[in-house]
């Protein structure tokens, strides 16, 4: 199963700059194609599209979300066991082991490139241990 872009893609290249799998393509101002053998299912194209142009892979069309909302993973070090699965998952490479953190000689995952993640959710369904949830970034105190 793959996302689709469908008509009304204005060919603004929005998703085709963010996807960590490079499967979309097409050139500027032009309906755009994302490869069905490429895509990873992570849903940035869908999040980002300001046409509402994508479609997922059960063919519902996505809702774009501004990227100060997009959810970031939140860590439980405390029922973190080091594995390092997470970061295996993550399919922008945002994340990062710390060095050992008091008893614990095996470090912890932590966000190295906010900026980069893209809110996939792939750490957080990926970790044996329910260590990771997703959540909003807290709301800026005014
Ligand atoms: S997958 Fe879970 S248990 Fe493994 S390092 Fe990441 S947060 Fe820790
Ligand atoms: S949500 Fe998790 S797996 Fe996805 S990009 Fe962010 S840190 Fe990586």
């Amino acid at each position: 199963m793959s996302y689709t872009i469908i008509e009304v893609c204005n060919g603004c290249g929005a998703c085709k700059r963010l996807c960590p799998a490079n499967a979309i393509s097409g050139t500027q101002k032009s309906l755009h194609v994302i490869d069905g053998s490429l895509c990873i299912e992570c849903g940035a194209c869908g999040r980002v599209c300001p046409k509402q142009a994508v479609k997922d892979s059960l063919g519902r069309i996505c809702t774009a979300v501004k990227k100060s909302e997009w959810e970031k993973p939140v860590f439980d070090h405390k029922k973190c066991n080091s594995c390092v699965i997470c970061i295996d998952a993550c399919p922008t490479g945002c994340l990062a082991m710390s060095g050992a953190m008091g008893k614990d000689k095996h470090g912890k995952p932590y966000m190295k490139d906010d900026k980069a993640c893209i809110g996939c959710g792939f750490c957080a369904a990926e970790c044996p241990v329910d260590a990771i949830t997703m959540a909003k970034p807290a709301a800026k105190a005014a």
